[in-house]
């Protein structure tokens, strides 16, 4: 052995610890390992530049390192550790050995001999000689460099010498210097100190306002673009040459050089591929999701042997707050990656994302290349968030399509932003994307996605995600090292139910922030340490007065023709909402559905029609249901869009229990595809669907028999004290919800037959409240309002007379616990029961005329909003 040969020196890694020979460095460490020992001792030490982990050296064969010396160590406010190392030599890591006892690594090195300059080839020294003129040059416009550099630089001992003055007098950035440290072969060190030289004395002369066109043509030289790019950059320099400094396309033409200048064309980072790691960068940012970590782990591993990206993009399905962007973050860190988050809610036009021509004013790139730029590298991990809100825009053409090309791994490679105009290759980026609802995403850009979904969480999960996540983030982003409150479970699942309401975490997380705030707040007021506390929920009553307020849309008792049923809703995955059925006459047998239930769960009422025919004799349901009678059809809440099959049990029950006037449970949530003839179909979104019958208190859950297995799977905390009943065929849920005499009961339609002749159909109050606006004449108005509130069952009406006219029939009748008629008013108010809520002429007019008057009330509610039939 030599002495250039080192054996068993202690190695430190860090990513920022490259450093030259003869020049210092700062790396930062979160604990001590007696640095200041070392520090005295003058201790040896071999920095490795660990761009993805001390491993690499063994696993890569990546070999480069310095040997250095400790040099210094201070402790910052922060407590973090600044050790400065002084740098040797340039040594090449022979052996890496991990010592369990002290948890230090250990290496064997090949100290690399400096070369002495006067020994070096012609072309090398001619190259050096380039250097120096060089940096006669850059003195000129940057003459604050220190003397003894400047002599260093004239009269070099060695290539790491002379590399170590121009880098530290030149002042390179760390690019150009981790660059330097990998590469061994002196000429070409030499090009890339000359090269760098070149570009520092163009940027300070650019500072300064000398010659742009020489500063850019520079920057040029060290670009590795392709031969049609670079073409392109050469053609607008010379544009740049000939305009005018006044001219608005002299900022035009220079902005797009900056732009194109700062898109990283060739700069990638090298992928973590350490899959311990990985994972605990995963569990440490995000509790559960195991499915989806299972699958960023297998890209990781897939991409140890090849460097090809993933065909499909994942797309992480799911509602707000479950975690979507914040886990993408982490994704990139796991791989080690740059990552840029591009928001596409509302993006409507393809120019937001493929950029926009440049004669336009005001035009920029697309927020793909500029999401990369920001990135940094090119394979960067990009999320696109929100995917499901791309707008579209029927003048300028759909941005989903260019999406699409984007997106598309077969034609990526060679994309072009309508701003730069160059293809670009986008293959190696790693796309993330997201959304809340499936079903505005156009189809083929859907046929692209990986869709993984991520349901929401427990109430358990919550708790652990609180006390584990929430408070420690919350904490430090006050500037906090601990967590500054402790919460108990049972607190926390109070905080759930009085101020959230939600799948994922994002009110939770606003108002632990809350709480966080108002407890510092009133400590610095009352003058108290600010010390760990734990609270109970009635100090937080006390912080946040205003309890989370939404109705549930739910079915909060039994009624007739009422159920919850359990959806998919807007990408809100779980959900659990109120159905409503109501039977009326002056009908043709046909269904009426709201405007909001659309697509799969429209059609779904088809089958159900059908359905109810085929089984009619084995219901009783009455024959006229399918001649005279309509049957309406409504799901509360506009914005809500039911557009998927798992309703068909809920339909039927709901349908069932109007016709035959029997009421539901209402702590009863139904789930289940069905077919025409009954038999019960399995669906998705269990976890979802369950999660969200627990956070509505349901009891029971009704679902498809094939679903079982998928129950089974779920954590006990997320089934609790719900029981779950299964069936295979829609009689069997009859039987269980109606009881078999009931199955078999006459269908009571008497109430909605007496009054249909003249009935608009008023489901909910606010219906009711329009229709009073619009229908009941003004000085009526007061009176009608305040009968709605009091709408309430009433009893069977008695017929006094029956009158047929113009092929319709109309009767006179009184109504057991009607109110009173309204003074001289033509129309009225009632609820006849719960099933049907009617609005009636009454008998101060002709039939004929209340007929009339009844057909055009309805048109006028039909204009007004379309929903109503
Ligand atoms: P989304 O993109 O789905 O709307 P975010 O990623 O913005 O949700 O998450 C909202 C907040 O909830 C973030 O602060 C995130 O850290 C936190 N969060 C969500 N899921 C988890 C989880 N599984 N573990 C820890 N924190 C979580």
């Amino acid at each position: 052995m030599t002495d250039s040969y080192l054996t068993g020196v202690e190695a430190q890694a860090d990513r920022n610890a490259f450093v030259l020979p003869g020049l210092s460095k700062r790396v930062t460490f979160k604990s001590d390992r007696n640095f200041q020992a070392r520090v005295d001792a003058h201790q040896q030490v071999v920095l490795l530049p660990t761009e993805y982990g001390i491993e690499e050296y063994r696993e890569r064969g990546v070999k480069i390192a310095t040997l250095c010396k400790y040099d210094k160590v201070e402790r910052t406010e922060d407590g973090i550790f600044a050790v400065t190392f002084e740098g040797i030599s340039l040594c090449l890591v022979k052996e890496l050995k991990y010592d369990e006892p002290s948890s230090s690594y250990f290496v064997d090195v090949e100290l690399l001999p400096q070369q002495p300059i006067n020994q070096l080839n012609h072309d090398i020294r001619k190259l050096i000689a380039t250097i120096q003129e060089q940096f006669k040059e850059y003195l000129k416009v940057s003459p604050s460099v220190r003397e003894r550099t400047i002599e260093g630089i004239k009269n070099p001992t060695s290539i790491d010498r002379l590399v170590g003055d121009v880098v530290l007098g030149a002042k390179f950035d760390n690019d150009i210097q981790r660059s330097l440290v990998n590469e061994r072969d002196p000429l070409k060190r030499l090009q890339i100190l000359s090269s760098g030289l070149e570009t520092r004395i163009f940027e300070q002369e650019a500072e300064k306002g000398r010659d742009l066109v020489a500063y850019y043509k520079h920057r040029l030289s060290s670009l590795v673009v392709d031969a049609e790019v670079k073409k392109r950059i050469y053609l607008e320099l010379s544009r740049l040459r000939n305009l005018k400094k006044e001219s608005s396309e002299y900022g035009n033409v220079i902005d797009w050089l900056d732009r194109i200048l700062a898109f990283p064309w060739n700069a990638e980072t090298e992928d973590n591929k350490d899959i311990k790691a990985a994972t605990d960068i995963l569990n440490n940012s995000h509790y559960g999701l195991e499915k989806l970590k299972q699958r960023i782990l297998d890209i990781i591993a897939i991409q140890k042997y090849t460097k090809k990206q993933p065909p499909q993009i994942l797309c992480l399905y799911g509602p707000p707050g479950v975690g979507k962007s914040t886990v993408a973050k982490s994704i990139a860190d796991a791989l080690d990656r740059d990552y840029y988050a591009v928001s596409l809610g509302g993006s409507s036009k393809p120019e937001d994302i493929a950029g926009m021509k440049r004669y336009f004013i005001g035009a920029k790139p697309g927020k793909i290349v500029d999401g990369i730029t920001q990135a940094g590298s090119k394979n960067c991990v990009l999320l696109l968030d929100e995917i499901d809100k791309i707008g579209r825009d029927q003048i300028h053409g759909d941005p989903s399509a260019v999406l699409l090309g984007v997106l598309d791994r077969n034609q990526n490679d060679t994309f072009k932003d309508d701003y730069f105009d160059v293809p670009m290759d986008l293959s190696s980026v790693f796309f993330i994307t997201t959304a809340n609802d499936l079903s505005t995403i156009a189809p083929p850009l859907l046929n692209r996605l990986e869709v993984v979904t991520l349901d929401g969480y427990s109430l358990n999960e919550k708790v652990h995600i609180t006390n584990n996540h929430l408070i420690k983030k919350v904490s430090s982003e006050f500037g906090l090292e601990q967590n500054i409150i402790s919460l108990s479970p049972e607190t926390i699942g109070k905080i759930i139910e009085q101020y959230t309401f939600e799948s994922g975490v994002r009110q939770l997380e606003n108002t632990i922030r809350e709480i966080v705030r108002k407890h510092i707040a009133y400590k610095a007021s009352s003058g108290s340490t600010l010390e760990p506390v734990e609270l109970a929920i009635e100090d937080i009553n006390k912080m946040i007065e205003d309890a989370y307020e939404e109705e549930p849309n739910l079915a909060v008792k039994d009624e007739i023709g009422v159920v919850n049923k359990m959806a998919v809703l807007n990408g809100n995955i779980g959900s659990v909402s109120r159905l409503e059925a109501v039977i009326t006459m002056s009908g043709k047998g046909e269904q009426i559905v709201s405007d909001n239930i659309i697509g799969t769960a429209l059609s779904t009422f088809k089958t159900v029609a059908g359905l109810l025919r085929y089984r009619a004799d084995e219901w009783q349901i009455p024959k006229e249901i399918f001649s005279d009678y309509d049957i309406y059809i409504h799901s509360p809440g506009e914005e809500k869009k039911h557009d998927g099959s798992s309703g068909g049990i809920a339909d039927v029950i709901c349908i069932l229990s109007a016709i035959k006037n029997v009421s539901v449970p209402h702590k009863i949530a139904f789930t289940g595809a069905i077919t025409l003839k009954g038999r019960i179909l399995s669906i998705g979104g269990i976890k979802g669907k369950v999660l969200a019958a627990q956070r509505q208190r349901m009891k029971t859950i009704i679902l498809p028999l094939a679903n079982k297995k998928d129950v089974d799977k779920l954590p006990p905390d997320v089934i609790g004290d719900m029981e779950f009943k299964y069936f295979e065929d829609i009689m069997d849920v009859c039987e269980y919800i109606f009881g078999t005499s009931s199955n078999n009961q006459q269908a009571n339609l008497a109430p909605a037959k007496e009054v249909t002749a003249m009935a608009v159909v008023i489901n909910t109050k606010e219906e009711a409240l329009h229709y009073i606006d619009t229908v009941v004449r003004p000085k009526e108005q007061e009176k009608a309002r305040q009968l709605s509130e009091s709408i309430a069952p009433f009893g069977n009406a008695q017929i006094h007379e029956e009158i047929k006219f113009s092929g319709h029939k109309a009767w006179k009748f009184s109504i057991e616990g009607a109110p009173q008629r309204l003074d001289g008013g033509a129309w009225w108010l009632i609820d006849t029961s719960d099933v049907v809520r009617t609005s009636i002429s009454d008998d101060n007019n002709t039939p004929e005329k209340a007929f009339t008057k009844h057909q055009e009330t309805l048109a006028t509610l039909q204009k007004q909003q379309p929903s109503i039939q």
